[in-house]
């Protein structure tokens, strides 16, 4: 029997950053995946470390666009229609949980943690040699049209309270900014205050060697063969049966499986996403980021190449892929890029862990002495992987917290 103060299940970027927080806290942790470390959605993403984020995604409010989501009509958004009786329980939630003051509470509740993000990423990675990784040059959203313009400066105007930097581009601006873009577009906003990096998965994979190096020991095995025991839990590996005193689940979308069977039931959906790299033709390059507002894309630089990332599909976590969205995509981004060969045969697709108030779940488990949870990080969980991980080993080793961490509690949804 291997005995551990601590195992953390899931070896997304949450659960790895979750473990190198309580490792340096003292704990002795074991990580444990059913795969290799950062091989789901942290591999995937946009690479966006999003410090100017204030509202989480909210559920559409305005019945006009609402009315085009429901045929389809957004790039964006994709509703998968066959699977929309087992989401409408959880997309009426979002809804409710979308009213606009709600949702102010939900920002307020996050912003302690939106704040400190870069900060502790920046802590780690520099602990982890991953500087080179980090990009401090912002990401652009891109306008087409005035109409969206409007609200884009408007959306960013209503930031700058919160003392975070944009700044608003006519069209030469963009054009000097990331001289790469072919098409002209009325102008953008440059957020200014978020990084990116440039290769996901390598920022887990930097963080993991981090932890073996500091002791720590990673394992592969199944979460859902989690049981308690007099002093503890026991889970099974490939390296033989681990107890530990202490369990954090950081699952990402597939955190609800296991915590069916302790009997807690949580309100998760996935809205899954898709990407590719292409070979970016001469002198194709981007410096950062770039969101095409109006068609419903995303455009990064990468290790692999430019990554093409597309918004939210609602369907079911194990339904087959649909590459309606990508496709679609790839047509506008090629219109604004001289993009060159795809880089992989099949798009890449990930599933965003979502609770209906797009906040995560992290604290203790109520009726289960030594379980914890830190997952359901949404759009966000590069972005919240490092202060989130903080948070919890603050309250798991009696630290004083340094946010208020009860709007996390898994009790809101009692
Ligand atoms: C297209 C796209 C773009 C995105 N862009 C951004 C962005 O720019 N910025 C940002 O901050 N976020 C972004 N996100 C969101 C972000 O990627 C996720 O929130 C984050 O990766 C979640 O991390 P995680 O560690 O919780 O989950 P995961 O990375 O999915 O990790 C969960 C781990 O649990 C393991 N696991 C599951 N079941 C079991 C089991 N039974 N036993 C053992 N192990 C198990 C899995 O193998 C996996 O390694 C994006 C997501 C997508 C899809």
């Amino acid at each position: 029997m291997i005995n551990k103060d601590v195992a953390v299940l899931g070896a997304g970027i949450v659960g790895v950053a979750t473990a190198l927080h309580l490792q340096t806290r003292g704990r002795d942790v074991a990580l444990i995946d059913r795969r290799g470390a950062g091989e789901e959605t942290s591999f995937g993403n946009a690479g966006i470390i999003e410090r100017a984020t204030i509202y989480p995604y909210l559920f559409p409010r305005d019945w006009r666009k609402l009315a085009v989501y429901a045929v389809n009509g957004l790039n964006e958004a994709r509703y998968n229609w066959r699977d929309l009786p087992g989401f409408a329980p959880f997309l009426w939630r979002y809804f409710i949980e979308s009213a606009p003051r709600r949702a102010l509470d939900h920002a307020l509740s996050a912003r302690p943690l939106i704040e400190a993000c870069l900060g502790e990423h920046e802590k780690l990675m520099r602990d982890a040699g991953a500087d080179h990784l980090l990009r401090k040059t912002g990401w652009l959203k891109l306008f087409r049209n005035e109409a969206s313009f409007d609200e884009g400066r408007a959306a960013a105007e209503a930031i700058k309270p919160f003392g975070l930097n944009v700044a608003i581009l006519d069209a030469q601006d963009v054009r000097r900014a990331e001289p790469a873009l072919r098409e002209t577009v009325v102008g953008a906003v440059h957020y200014l205050d978020p990084a990116s990096v440039s290769d996901p998965q390598a920022l887990t994979l930097a963080y993991l060697r981090l932890f073996q190096e500091r002791g720590g020991r990673f394992a592969q095995g199944d979460a859902r063969s989690l049981q308690a025991d007099s002093d503890g839990y026991v889970v099974e590996t490939a390296e033989g049966v681990l107890h530990a005193r202490e369990v954090v689940l950081c699952l990402g979308p597939w955190s609800d499986l296991a915590l069916a069977p302790f009997g807690y039931k949580i309100p998760l959906a996935v809205k899954r996403g898709y990407h590719r790299h292409f070979r970016p033709e001469e002198g194709a390059s981007l410096s950062r980021p770039v969101l095409d507002a109006d068609r419903g894309y995303l455009l990064a630089p990468m290790a692999r190449g430019i990554r093409l990332t597309t918004g939210a599909e609602f369907a079911r976590r194990d339904a087959k892929p649909d590459y309606t969205q990508i496709e679609k995509s790839e047509i506008f981004a090629r219109q604004l890029v001289a993009l060159g060969p795809r880089v992989e045969d099949e798009p890449w697709m990930g599933r965003r862990p979502c609770l209906p108030d797009m906040l995560p779940v992290l604290g203790a488990a109520p009726r289960h002495k030594g379980l914890w949870f830190n997952f359901g990080h949404q759009h966000h969980g590069l972005t919240l992987a490092a202060v989130c991980g903080r948070l919890l080993a603050e309250m798991m080793t009696g630290e004083k917290p340094f946010a208020d961490p009860s709007p996390f509690s898994i009790e809101r949804f009692a």
